[in-house]
């Protein structure tokens, strides 16, 4: 969809509460699946993209980090942070907004939250990759990290996956049970697990989806047995890892973009001749998948710009005809363009 024209000075923007709105008048598992197939269709136009690792502003505590990309008509960047510390202060880990504009006048066409949208493109771009690399069986999915993320993943592994069960594990119990709550009614056979050992237990998926500044073993080597795809979503910044490098040794690595992940991802900790290969790749078919039912592959997820480009221009299209936005008075407009200041003047 090519960004429409704004024949006004306002833009669509669109609030919590009105993202919440959008995704249950379209539904949840509707909504994942446009997004997952937004996001791959993006993915195919790899080359048209602008990449760059992420801006990362980093802290004691965590980190702010500005996500820019344009495909040379449409513009986009999110503001998006992680501080893993935040929970315990009663704030999300994870919060974002983001911003989509025209490359032909640079006037914004979209603003909106996207603590929520992240949620939800980040559970589509896991679905998108387990699709193609997870075992074609694959019904058991063990969810270990029970925050803000983990019911946008399962719902999407059951949508576009097909997986019928979710094992879950968290450090906090409540975590645990607060998910466990949260499925019930969504068509996902939920199992409340005492230990990551006991997660895994049959399961074909491992989502990994923990917070913690530091190297973590959330995984080691002898919990994965071949098979196995592993989906890890929270190891997404330098000196914040989740699986124990041997596991690395022995699985297929897929990234999203191979210069950010070697600064973020799992591969932070290997060397530089650690191979790797960029999903985009496996979906044109200059690399291949998954390649023998024994295998382990590993989605070294960390989250690239392009899946927010993605995100943003489905919620620009979702909006035709809809009310879940209000117009916002973010950009001057003058009767005569040169005459800002006297469209000041006259507002006295
Ligand atoms: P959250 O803080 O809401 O939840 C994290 C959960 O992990 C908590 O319930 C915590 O108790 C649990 N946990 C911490 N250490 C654990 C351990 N050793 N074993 C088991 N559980 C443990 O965070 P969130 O918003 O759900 O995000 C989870 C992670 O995903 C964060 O690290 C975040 O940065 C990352 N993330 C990645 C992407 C991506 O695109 N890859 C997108 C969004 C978030």
């Amino acid at each position: 969809m090519a960004p429409q024209p704004s024949p006004l000075a306002f833009i669509p923007f669109v609030s919590v509460e009105n993202m919440m709105r959008l995704v249950h008048h379209f539904g949840i598992e509707t909504v994942l699946h446009e997004l997952t197939d937004a996001i791959e269709a993006d993915y195919l136009r790899w080359s048209l993209f602008e990449k760059a690792p992420r801006l990362a502003s980093h802290s004691q505590e965590g980190v702010i980090e500005l996500m820019p990309t344009s495909d040379g008509e449409a513009y986009a960047f999110k503001y998006v942070n992680g501080h893993p510390s935040n929970t315990a202060k009663g704030l999300q880990t994870v919060a974002a907004f983001g911003l989509l504009a025209r490359v032909d006048t640079g006037y914004p066409l979209l603003l909106t939250e996207m603590t929520l949208l992240t949620a939800l493109r980040t559970a589509a771009t896991s679905a998108m990759v387990a699709r193609r690399l997870a075992p074609a069986d694959a019904r058991v999915m063990a969810m270990i990290g029970n925050g803000a993320q983990a019911e946008f993943q399962a719902i999407a592994m059951k949508a576009i996956v097909g997986i019928e069960e979710v094992r879950l594990y968290d450090l906090d119990p409540e975590a645990i049970r607060k998910a466990a709550r949260n499925l019930q009614g969504s068509g996902l056979r939920v199992v409340a697990c005492e230990t990551s050992q006991d997660a895994i237990e049959g399961a074909q998926i491992i989502t990994t989806c923990t917070a913690d500044k530091a190297y973590a073993t959330i995984l080691s080597d002898n919990m994965v047995g071949s098979g196995i795809h592993i989906n890890a979503i929270g190891g997404d910044c330098p000196g914040k890892t989740e699986l124990h490098r041997d596991i690395l040794d022995r699985a297929a690595t897929f990234v999203e973009f191979e210069p950010q992940t070697r600064i973020e991802g799992e591969i932070q900790q290997m060397e530089a001749s650690y191979p790797v290969t960029e999903f985009w790749k496996v979906l044109s078919g200059e690399a291949e998948g998954r390649t023998d039912a024994r295998q382990i592959t590993l989605f070294d997820s960390v989250g690239f710009a392009i899946e927010d480009f993605s995100a943003l221009r489905y919620l620009l299209g979702k909006l035709d005809d809809t009310a879940f936005f209000q117009q916002l008075d973010i950009i001057a407009d003058p009767d005569d363009p040169r005459d800002l200041f006297g469209m000041l003047q006259r507002a006295a």
